[in-house]
């Protein structure tokens, strides 16, 4: 068997380490004699994965207790409705545009109420985080909102928007658990958990307990309604629990790591390998502005696309997969989530080395 280093921005790469404890209790989780996959979510085993996945991450993320914890379908974009549909009581928000999934949340929201579009990047195709310090935030709006991690384009928060009292929104889909997080800075944090905690098919959202109320929009669906998914503790229907199951795998790996604060050590030493390639090469070039880069997402480019595709031709035949940049970007983007191991980016900078002096 030979395993890639696989750069991809999601479905993305996931500790070994959990894989290979997820084979092993394949086919009989802990003596019960089947898979989690094949189990009732109502049963006393279940019960407890989903309990435990929870605690862990209350844990790791010090998540206050006044707010709830939901594992929820539908990914990222299915919020993207489910956000306004629950939180808009005054039917106006504020969005701040940093990319693609800002737009797109943007585009959903302006279904159900006023949005206003407080900021943007589009100016420099989202090379940037615009300042945020004093922008025309308004009482009557319920929530402003962000995406805090940009996953196409590389740029990242280094502190949140003053939103002048107002309620803060954010998708942390590509950074989640990826640094530690003041949770109560926020009204509601969600992220689709393929990115950086587990397989495709769960978005966990921590939500604020006075925001999980009845008095929604009336269309909202009932499986949309935070309300619902939080009096039945994320178990209204049946929940992806096999999903939710690796996702617990991830949360034990990351406290056995040592938590969020060593996490975002061993990450800034990831990225600094890369970023510190990049900004010596002449051949390579980051996109972003320094100040706002991710530590997850690093797009970059060769100025020539031919010489762009060949790379990543190459790369993939040395064994560094899924490096080609998104189709609205071009260029390349590495992809370096948590379960990336420092190894990987060291040896992608070598190859990259060696290819520019091939190139050049
Ligand atoms: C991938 C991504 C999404 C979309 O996620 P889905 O689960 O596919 O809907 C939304 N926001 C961000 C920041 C992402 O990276």
């Amino acid at each position: 068997m030979s395993r890639v280093y696989n750069f991809s921005a999601g479905p993305a790469v996931l500790p070994e380490e959990v894989l290979q404890e997820a084979a092993d209790e394949m086919l009989d989780y802990k003596g019960c004699g089947m898979s989690v996959m094949e189990m009732s979510h109502r049963s006393k085993v279940y019960d407890d994965i989903i309990k435990e996945a929870e605690a862990d991450l209350r844990e790791l993320m010090n998540i206050p207790d006044n707010y709830d914890v939901l594992f929820l379908q539908g990914g990222a974009s299915q919020q993207f409705a489910a956000i306004p549909m629950n939180l808009m009581k005054n039917k106006k928000a504020g969005y701040i545009i940093t990319g693609q999934w800002a737009k797109k949340a943007a585009a959903e929201a302006k279904k159900y109420g006023e949005v206003v579009e407080l900021a943007s990047s589009a100016d420099k195709t989202f090379t940037y985080i615009p300042d945020c310090s004093d922008l025309a935030i308004t009482d009557d709006m319920d929530y402003v909102y962000i995406c805090e991690n940009n996953t196409i384009y590389g740029t990242k928060y280094k502190q949140l928007p003053n939103t002048k009292g107002v309620d803060l929104v954010a998708d942390v889909s590509s950074c989640f658990l990826s640094e530690p997080v003041d949770v109560s800075k926020y009204a509601l944090i969600y992220g689709g958990v393929q990115k950086n905690v587990g397989p495709a098919g769960v978005v966990v959202v921590i939500i604020r307990k006075d925001l999980v109320r009845d008095d929604v929009m009336p269309f909202t669906p009932t499986m949309l309604k935070y309300k619902t998914q939080a009096d039945s503790a994320s178990l209204y229907n049946t929940p992806p629990c096999y999903n939710i199951y690796i996702c617990g795998k991830v949360f034990k790996w990351l406290k056995k790591l040592g938590g969020l604060e060593k996490m975002k050590e061993l990450n800034e030493e990831k990225a600094k390998v890369l970023y510190d390639f990049l900004d010596q090469s002449k051949l390579f070039k980051g996109t972003v502005e320094k100040k706002d880069r991710s530590l997850m997402n690093v797009p970059f480019v060769t100025g020539d696309k031919e010489l762009d595709a060949k790379f990543v031709e190459e790369a993939a035949k040395a064994g560094f997969v899924n490096l080609k940049g998104h189709r609205t970007v071009g260029g390349m983007r590495a992809s370096i989530y948590n379960a990336m191991p420092k190894e990987g980016v060291e040896k992608l900078v070598e190859f990259m080395r060696e290819f520019e002096k091939k190139n050049l």
